[in-house]
């Protein structure tokens, strides 16, 4: 089954409109817009916007690796910490793409476009949270799922379970005394280590 649906750019100015249009292999528009979120489109309002069109904003966020300088995170009490880590993820996660986030993939045989494995999320569930590689292949597909997994509604979640246990471990005058709170802890540290620039 072969099919095509174009996104065209909806934007005027004055008397000119923007002659962008996207080529997609989607099935129906619903595909077409997540195909276009992966390659810098915006859908709002009913309308599709190119990345040109969109602004900074909805350039397609490329996930670069970077290894950070190994640093011992025992500095400060335990509850510091937790306290510490749960107010850098929560400040992550506000500032990340909102939704439910869906892995996805868009076909190599688009003309021009190589196909991309791909997060979304937004409002519409159109907005492009990450790309992490070519088509098909396992380990960008592998990537795209796990971050997919890791929404800002689990990133909210894992801050509920750092608060929970900032304060029992407070109340303990910053010592860990079970084992449920250490894992906390090493969650927190785990969060604290330097991941680069940002
Ligand atoms: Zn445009």
């Amino acid at each position: 089954m072969s099919t095509s649906l174009m996104l065209h750019c909806n934007t005027v100015r004055g008397y000119s409109s923007c002659a962008t249009t996207l080529m997609t292999d989607g099935l129906d528009v619903h595909e077409a817009r997540k195909i276009g979120a992966a390659h810098g489109w915006r859908h709002t309002s009913g309308k599709d916007y190119c990345p040109a069109c969109s602004g900074s904003r909805v350039k397609p966020r490329v996930i670069i690796a970077v290894d950070g300088e190994p640093v011992a995170p025992t500095a400060g009490r335990a509850d510091y910490r937790l306290q510490a880590a749960s107010a850098l993820l929560l400040a992550h996660t506000n500032r990340a793409t909102g939704g439910l986030w869906t892995p996805g993939r868009s076909p190599v045989t688009m003309r021009n476009l190589p196909g991309v494995e791909f997060v979304t999320g937004g409002d519409h569930g159109a907005d492009c949270v990450a790309r992490t590689g070519p088509s098909g292949n396992a380990q960008a597909a592998a990537d795209a799922a796990y971050i997919a997994l890791l929404d800002p509604e689990v990133g909210r979640a894992v801050c509920a379970v750092l608060d929970e246990t900032k304060e029992s471990v407070a109340q303990e005058h910053g010592l860990v005394e079970t084992s449920t709170a250490q894992a906390a802890v090493d969650l927190a540290d785990a969060l604290l280590r330097p991941k680069g620039e940002r």
